[in-house]
């Protein structure tokens, strides 16, 4: 494991603080369960935008982990909603981390799908980033490298890929996707592709930071049920990149990690095992 196990007595007012969003199942819940047995010091709010699906994730969590116990709290938090992550940030006094995990899969239009994955992602990181103490981990996809190796025009895939580009222009470009069906099956790798420049551009306004994206790997959850994916969150490493991000002793700023969390490129897909990518900039 590379982030770092600190072993500090269990207080209150020493407890690192993580939000993790859309963690009521799935990849978001197995972090939240990771980050309370893998560090000590942790404590999780676990973001679910449905109360009583999240009070059950809670109940799961503590039933497993006993030991968790205070230091695991449920915040309702629909990330589509300028009014629920309003109402959540003002329930939190600050954060080390914060974890933008909630997401929607394959199918869906391309603004259907921009909502929660881009916009979501970024309206919490709006409310939350002034309580913000440390870290945030933007959960991206594989599906990004591969949505821009498939673009044919060559300034496109910079457009995609550069810190210089703005989110004003970004916002312009997801307007004009958004505008045409998703005949080609984009709209998932569009968005995660559009994460990861919002990661870019936070980390740019927020130079103290550790702002990131990484790939989960492929995991069988509802999200990708039917899909092939075999490996349950509990069985996957999905959680092992994010815990790095959050609480590593060596992290970066504005990287997309693989789920081996290893840098990986933005515009072609890296396997988990492979040399890492090394570039002087992003
Ligand atoms: P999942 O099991 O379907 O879980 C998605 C979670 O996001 C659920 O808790 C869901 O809440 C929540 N969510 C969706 N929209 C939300 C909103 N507007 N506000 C708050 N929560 C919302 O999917 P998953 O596979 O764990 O996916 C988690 C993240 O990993 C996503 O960002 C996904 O893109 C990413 N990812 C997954 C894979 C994979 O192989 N599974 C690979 C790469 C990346 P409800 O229960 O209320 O719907």
């Amino acid at each position: 494991m590379r982030h770092t196990l600190l072993l500090l007595p269990t207080m209150a007012a020493a407890l690192r603080k993580v939000l993790v969003t859309g963690a009521n199942k799935g990849i978001g819940k197995r972090i939240a369960t990771k980050l309370l047995t893998d560090v000590e010091d942790s404590f999780v709010y676990l973001g679910a935008r449905d109360a009583g699906r999240g009070a059950a994730a809670v109940a799961d969590i503590l039933a497993e982990h006993p030991e968790a116990a205070g230091r695991l709290e449920l915040l309702e938090l629909d990330t589509e909603s300028d009014a629920s992550v309003k109402a959540a940030a003002e329930k939190v006094d600050s954060l080390w981390g914060l974890c933008n995990n909630a997401g929607v899969g394959f199918g869906r239009s391309i603004a259907d799908t921009l909502s929660p994955n881009y916009y979501g992602s970024k309206r919490v990181c709006e409310a939350f980033l002034p309580k913000v103490e440390s870290r945030i981990c933007n959960i991206g996809s594989a599906s990004a490298p591969n949505f821009v190796s498939g673009l044919g025009d060559a300034s496109l895939k910079a457009f995609f890929t550069s810190s210089e580009t703005s989110l004003e222009d970004l916002e312009k470009k997801l307007d004009e996707y958004s505008a045409a069906p998703d005949y080609e099956g984009v709209a998932y790798g569009l968005s995660k592709a559009s994460l990861h420049v919002l990661t870019m551009q936070l980390q740019k306004a927020h130079p103290a930071l550790h702002i990131n994206t990484c790939s989960p790997g492929y995991v069988l959850t509802d999200l990708t049920a039917g899909m092939g994916a075999s490996k349950t969150p509990e069985q996957s490493n999905c959680h092992v990149a994010p815990l790095h991000i959050l609480f590593g002793d060596d992290v970066a700023h504005g990287w997309y990690y693989g789920s081996d969390a290893v840098r990986s490129p933005l515009d072609v897909y890296r396997g988990p095992g492979d040399p890492p990518y090394e570039s002087d900039t992003w």
